[in-house]
């Protein structure tokens, strides 16, 4: 083990300190007298002791094995891993909007209520939806909310019967979680040979105790669903709302909108579509729009613009009630803004173009070295079957696995499950010509190792700090706490 990667327990040195802090000059507290003896530890705690560089060369360390949008190319289908502008860091961090406090009186705010009133009214604007809310903390927890007002709808209808959502083979799969969660049953509707929900399956499905439909457009094949419209009349012909999955919604950005399509409520993921860095899991933010016949129904309190300024509204009789403490992440809610005034409409119209024409430039370079399950033009992603390479002795584990040693954060892997071998590619518009084309001769490079020299790549990684971990193990039974043993048992 080098240096570099010992742990820092393994570092301490007995009475070795990282601060020098002057004398106390006034009499401190017995402990005893600051703490009730049952919460004291029997022993003091083990702290590492360590010097400040040692501690400054710990941590500098471990950031350099992370991969981020920052450090490279992270085409992560689904996730929309693109580049984040330092402007929007910047004007999260005034300190106008950093030092607020959600308990500060509604006249000492009126600024941050400005910008989450504007805030809604772009997001109204680019989703063709009568009414946004900000509260909703991530994507699925919009997912949840869009569906606890729809359900709120149908009660409020006399309508207790509508007990299922129906959501496609392909779907992201907190759609069918979110639909259980929220007292509903799911039932999968099926895709065609082309990637597109089969139209006779839903007229099959649809009925009067259909609650919604959940989709996306483009549907995470990044393929876009083209009979829509039909969709649309068939599920509310049955009674039923449509939900719309808006988490990716760089393709459609000023080209379409939900809202025009026929859907009745939709959420986005702010820290996708809109530039907040994510991944490792959080803060998050998905706000949910609503067409008119549900906003009786959105989460108080909700923003309103009075003559005096603007004012959080309590009185909202048939809300579902508060679904997140305070407004929701307001830091993003900064960050989007920011954002979108910056792009301008113009400047959204552009990314949709982008992220397009660079997931169909790899998709058709990458064509001849993979299987390509759907071959229509696509939209912001696509996806590869690994099925060729399989037969090989090559998994796409293994693929995902050799594009480490490239420096690439790897595609999504076997996801959707509806595509054998699947590998899912995002490349994002801000992505260079160059960096996609790297990236498409490292895979193709890799499609022909599959041939000449397999085992370069089912041993992948070679150049990572770790090599290829029991993922199941990993995730089954991790240890995440250092204890003093010389032996972790697994
Ligand atoms: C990421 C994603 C979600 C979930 O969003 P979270 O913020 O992670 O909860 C839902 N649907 C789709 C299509 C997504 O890509």
């Amino acid at each position: 083990m080098t240096k570099d990667q010992a742990l820092i327990f393994e570092l301490s040195r007995e009475g070795r300190t990282g601060h020098s802090l002057p004398d106390m000059d006034v009499e401190a507290p017995a402990v005893e007298d600051l703490l009730p003896g049952k919460f004291k530890r029997k022993e003091p705690a083990e702290l590492p002791q360590v010097s400040e560089l040692q501690l400054v060369r710990h941590y500098t360390a471990l950031s350099r094995r992370n991969h981020g949008v920052d450090s490279g190319f992270y085409p992560l289908g689904s996730c929309t891993m693109k580049y984040n502008p330092k402007v929007n860091e910047d004007a999260a961090r005034l300190p106008g909007f950093a030092h607020l406090h959600p308990y500060q009186p509604e006249e000492q705010i009126q600024g941050a209520l400005e910008l989450m009133y504007s805030l809604q009214q772009s997001l109204e604007a680019v989703t063709g939806m009568d009414q946004v809310t900000l509260q909703p903390a991530a994507g699925a927890h919009g997912e949840w909310t869009g569906l606890m007002l729809i359900r709120a709808y149908h009660e409020a209808n006399g309508d207790h019967g509508r007990t299922k959502v129906i959501v496609p083979d392909s779907a992201h799969g907190t759609n069918p979680a979110s639909a259980v969660v929220a007292g509903f049953e799911a039932v999968t509707v099926r895709s065609t040979e082309e990637g597109l929900v089969d139209l006779e399956h839903l007229r099959e499905l649809a009925g009067s105790d259909t609650a919604a439909l959940m989709l996306t457009n483009p549907n995470t094949l990044g393929l876009f669903e083209r009979q829509i419209v039909e969709m649309a009349d068939i599920i509310h012909e049955a009674g039923g709302k449509l939900y719309y999955d808006g988490a990716n919604s760089n393709a459609i950005l000023g080209m379409t909108r939900p809202g025009d399509m026929g859907f009745d409520v939709v959420h986005l993921n702010l820290h996708k579509t809109f530039t907040t860095p994510h991944g490792g899991g959080g803060p998050g933010s998905g706000p949910v729009g609503v067409k008119q016949d549900l906003v009786p129904y959105l989460p108080a309190p909700v923003i309103r613009k009075a003559q005096h300024g603007y004012t959080f509204h309590y009185d909202i009789p048939e809300t579902i009630g508060r679904v997140k403490p305070f407004y929701g992440n307001f830091g993003i809610n900064v960050r989007a803004y920011t954002y979108i005034r910056t792009m301008g409409p113009e400047g959204l119209r552009q990314v949709s173009r982008q992220a397009v024409l660079n997931a169909n430039y790899m998709l058709r370079r990458l064509e001849p070295h993979f299987d390509t399950p759907y071959t229509q033009h696509c939209k912001h992603e696509f996806v590869l079957s690994g099925k060729r390479q399989k037969k090989l002795g090559v998994r796409t584990l293994d693929i995902a696995k050799r594009l480490l040693d490239f420096g690439y954060h790897p595609p999504t892997i076997y996801f959707p499950v509806n595509v054998e071998e699947c590998l899912m590619i995002e490349p994002t518009e801000t992505e260079s010509k160059e960096t996609l084309d790297e990236f498409c001769d490292a895979m193709i490079q890799i499609a022909q190792e599959a041939e000449s020299n397999p085992e370069i790549v089912q041993d992948a990684p070679h150049t990572t700090v770790v090599g290829r971990m029991d993922e199941t193990t990993a995730a089954r039974k991790p240890v995440l706490r250092w204890e003093k043993r010389e032996t972790v048992s697994t």
